[in-house]
């Protein structure tokens, strides 16, 4: 049965987006067959594996509303072993038009279960918000994986994320867990990386980790060619790091 991980932290810029795009690719290169879903309706997951999430037919959207059947929206081998389930801008207005749904934290979780087992990892990109989006993401998943940025509020907003995660386990989706911590943008110039990195390690009972996102230019500008790391420069730390994530991720497969 595939595994579920939503990546998700609802402070805006950690490398939410970036971890996902990069996770999914590198899982695919390593012969996993990977679902990547975008929750975010800024789009930027779909556009970072390629899509033009400007003319894309058929989004999560779609799925959510009851307009199209998940195998109808999701886009096939865009890179090979990785399938789109894309989002763009007309999600956004999707929480308003969910307000009288009923059981609308499982809309997207009772679509997914369908084809989940045509997947070794199924990889969902949340926005930045503990909004129903996420909380449908954190509904479908088995665990959350939370990115935090090496910089001096990294802890910021965090005891809410694990507080939001316990609800949905206590309320919506008693398996969850939360898959651990991943460090990103971490700068080895700089002592306030590695004090952020020694604080959080004291403060967090979360497992974190012990791979370490550097900050890697290439990993920004990977999205504007529509590439993940692994095919736009193979040889960066950037891609290295991430290639070395998903072997963390493979290897706790039990
Ligand atoms: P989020 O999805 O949490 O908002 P993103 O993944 O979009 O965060 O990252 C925010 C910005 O930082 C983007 O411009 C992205 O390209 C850049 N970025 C993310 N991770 C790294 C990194 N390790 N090194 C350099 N730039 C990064
Ligand atoms: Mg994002």
């Amino acid at each position: 049965m595939g595994r579920i991980i939503a990546i998700a932290n609802q402070k805006g810029g950690v490398g939410k987006t970036t971890t996902a795009i990069n996770l999914s690719a590198s899982l695919a290169e390593k012969g996993r067959k990977v679902l990547a879903i975008d929750m975010d309706p800024q789009g930027n997951m779909s556009s970072g594996l390629g899509l033009d999430k400007n003319s894309i037919d058929g989004t999560i959207y779609d799925m959510i509303i009851g307009e199209a059947d998940v195998e109808e929206v999701i886009h096939k081998n865009t890179i090979e072993n990785l399938d789109i389930l894309p989002s763009n801008v007309d999600l956004s207005a999707v929480e308003i038009e969910m307000i009288d749904v009923e059981n609308k934290e499982f809309v997207v979780k009772n679509s997914i279960q369908k084809i989940r087992d045509n997947y070794d990892y199924v990889i969902i990109d949340c926005p930045p918000s503990l909004s129903l989006l996420t909380v449908n993401a954190m509904t479908t998943a088995d665990s959350v994986l939370v990115p935090i940025q090496c910089e001096y509020y990294a802890l910021e907003g965090l005891s809410q994320l694990i507080h939001t995660v316990e609800l949905v386990k206590d309320r919506l989706n008693p398996i969850l867990e939360i898959e651990g911590v991943v460090f990103t943008m971490y700068d080895a110039r700089t002592n306030l990386s590695l004090q952020v990195v020694e604080n959080v390690k004291d403060n967090l009972e979360q497992n974190i980790y012990k791979t370490i996102i550097p900050r890697n230019i290439r990993l920004a500008e990977a999205p504007s060619f529509g590439t993940p790391i692994n095919q736009y420069d193979p040889r960066s730390a950037g891609a290295e790091s991430y290639m070395r994530l998903a072997e963390e991720v493979i290897s706790r497969e039990s």
